[in-house]
């Protein structure tokens, strides 16, 4: 699979071992120029050149996905710098593990607006390029947390939001189809990164892989290849389909 030619947009890349950077890393690998972007511009200014280091063109921009402004100027730089906008992937996003009794209602705002929102404002930014380019690619990143409820994924909040992703993205993938536009999502389990914010010791790691199936946590690598093959050429015939990621820890 191939990705040449492709410029893609992957939202909250700037993470040093996050998923957004591998996924950015790994359409590089695949040919494609990327728009890294994040709250964090210096994490984005990191792995923007850590892409120009693979001789891939990458700019780095600042972006609040819940702000429709922000939004606005990511996609003129995107097209300013590359002229085309192929693939999307909706991937910032944030979690909190808390119960519905101790939630404010400010918790709940702030949780579904980087994670549903954002992936609203960052898709619609993008349907006039992809529309008129006849192509277009979007991915979101949903959660296990959205089919299997909270625990250590997050609270209701988090829940809710991913699983809004799975509903906005077969409404939109219905929406687009015909323009050349695919809107898929994956649902991963639980990756080694830092949104949990380091809270589990090495101890709580290994207790939490005994409860998933394969005996481990997921690595960003192994989301990224699936985000990578949603993005490509070869998967023009799947539109509006959620993909599991997580080591058997919830089927369905
Ligand atoms: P991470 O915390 O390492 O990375 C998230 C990135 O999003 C950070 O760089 C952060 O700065 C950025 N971000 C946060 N708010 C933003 C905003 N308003 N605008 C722009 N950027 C913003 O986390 P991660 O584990 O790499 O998570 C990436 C995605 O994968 C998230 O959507 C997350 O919900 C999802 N996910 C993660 C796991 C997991 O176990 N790690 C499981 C399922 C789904």
């Amino acid at each position: 699979m191939s990705l040449e030619k492709r410029v893609a947009i992957v939202t909250g890349a700037g993470s040093p071992r996050g998923i957004g950077r591998t996924i950015a890393l790994t359409l590089a690998k695949q040919g494609a120029d990327v728009v890294v972007c994040d709250l964090d511009r210096t994490g984005a200014e990191r792995v923007a050149e850590e892409i120009r280091a693979l001789k891939r063109n990458a700019i780095a921009v600042q972006v609040d996905v819940t702000k429709q402004q922000d939004v606005t100027e990511l996609v003129r730089a995107a097209l300013d710098r590359f002229g085309r906008i192929d693939i999307l992937v909706n991937n910032a996003g944030i979690t909190q593990p808390i119960k519905v009794a101790d939630m404010t209602e400010q918790d709940f705002d702030r949780i579904v607006a980087v994670n549903l929102k954002g992936t609203f404002l960052c898709s619609k930014a993008v349907l006039a390029p992809m529309t008129r380019q006849g192509y277009g690619r979007i991915v979101n990143m949903s959660s296990v947390s959205a089919k299997r409820g909270g625990g250590v994924f997050g609270g209701a909040h988090y829940s809710a939001a991913k699983a809004g992703i799975l509903g906005f993205a077969k409404a939109l993938a219905r929406e687009v189809a015909a323009c050349g536009i695919t809107v898929n999502s994956v649902a991963p389990g639980l990756i080694a990164t830092d949104i949990r914010g380091g809270l589990e010791s090495p101890e709580r790691q290994k207790e939490m892989s005994r409860e998933i199936p394969v005996q481990r946590l997921g690595t960003p690598e192994e989301v990224a290849a699936t985000v990578a093959f949603l993005a490509s050429e070869e998967a023009a015939y799947i539109t509006g389909e959620d993909i599991d990621i997580n080591g058997g820890s919830h089927m369905d």
